[in-house]
């Protein structure tokens, strides 16, 4: 960190630095209860590896600081792109499995279709025969069909 010095005596060799509430860094001889630099009233907080990370990050590299956001953006890209895979690799099966149960379905339609056809004329068939049947049955006398009548002289 080339920017880091106290603000007051700009030594950048101190053993120990402190940020005030008012901003401003100062080392360990400059710390008093006023700051050093604009006057005012302030509270220090050390810099050390204690700080929490909302402290720590304004003495981070704001490079890496974009490199590592960098990363974790294109890990929660990744993330949701893996569950999207999944989400469409679920619904194209099923599309699929749809359009097979489709198919059948057709097919015992068309199938059904043909018994139906077959089925009327069968039903035609039978009532011939029936017809026939009765007019069997009926006595020689009744019949309309006119049997032909074989004359033959001995
Ligand atoms: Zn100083
Ligand atoms: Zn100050």
């Amino acid at each position: 960190m080339d920017w880091f010095h106290c603000n007051q005596c700009f030594t950048r060799s101190a053993s120990k630095y402190a940020v005030s509430s008012c901003g401003h860094i100062c080392c360990e001889k400059c710390i008093t209860s006023q700051c050093g630099v604009c006057r005012s009233m302030c509270s220090f907080l050390p810099i050390t590896d204690e700080m929490k990370p909302q402290e720590k990050v304004f003495f981070k590299d704001p490079v890496k600081l974009i490199q590592t956001r960098q990363e974790h953006i294109s890990q929660i890209a990744s993330f949701q792109r893996t569950q999207m895979e999944r989400v469409a690799i679920h619904f194209k099966r099923k599309a699929a499995e749809l359009e097979i149960r489709v198919k059948e379905v057709t097919e015992h339609c068309c199938q059904l279709t043909d018994l139906k056809r077959e089925n009327a004329v069968l039903k035609k068939q039978l009532s011939e025969l029936q017809r026939e049947t009765a007019e069997l049955k009926k006595p020689l006398s009744q019949r309309r069909v006119s049997l032909p009548v074989a004359v033959t002289s001995p």
